[in-house]
């Protein structure tokens, strides 16, 4: 990204981790990403899609998510990309 969006600045993608239901394996996902890449990412960016879907994840909401995923990582992370309608 250019630094549009959520995102403050131009930006380097590391990895896309791709969520599945129930969920449980995106902070494994997100672990596999940074060891296959050897690079610890400076924030993890939850997608507009999973942030804004309607109707919501029955597992787990983009919120709580985003919490399990800063606790197991300490990697801050941001929920949704960009503000498209
Ligand atoms: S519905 Fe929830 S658990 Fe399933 S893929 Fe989407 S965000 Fe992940």
């Amino acid at each position: 990204s250019l630094g549009d969006g959520t995102f403050e600045n131009p930006s380097h993608v590391v990895a896309f981790v791709k969520c599945e239901c129930p969920g449980r394996t995106v902070v494994p996902g997100i672990g596999m990403a940074m060891k296959l890449s050897e690079i610890k990412p400076d924030k993890i960016y939850l997608s507009s899609c999973l942030a804004n879907a309607v109707p919501g994840c029955p597992y787990t909401g983009a919120k709580d998510l985003a919490n399990i995923i800063e606790e197991k990582t300490g990697i801050e992370v941001v929920v949704g990309t960009h503000d498209y309608h």
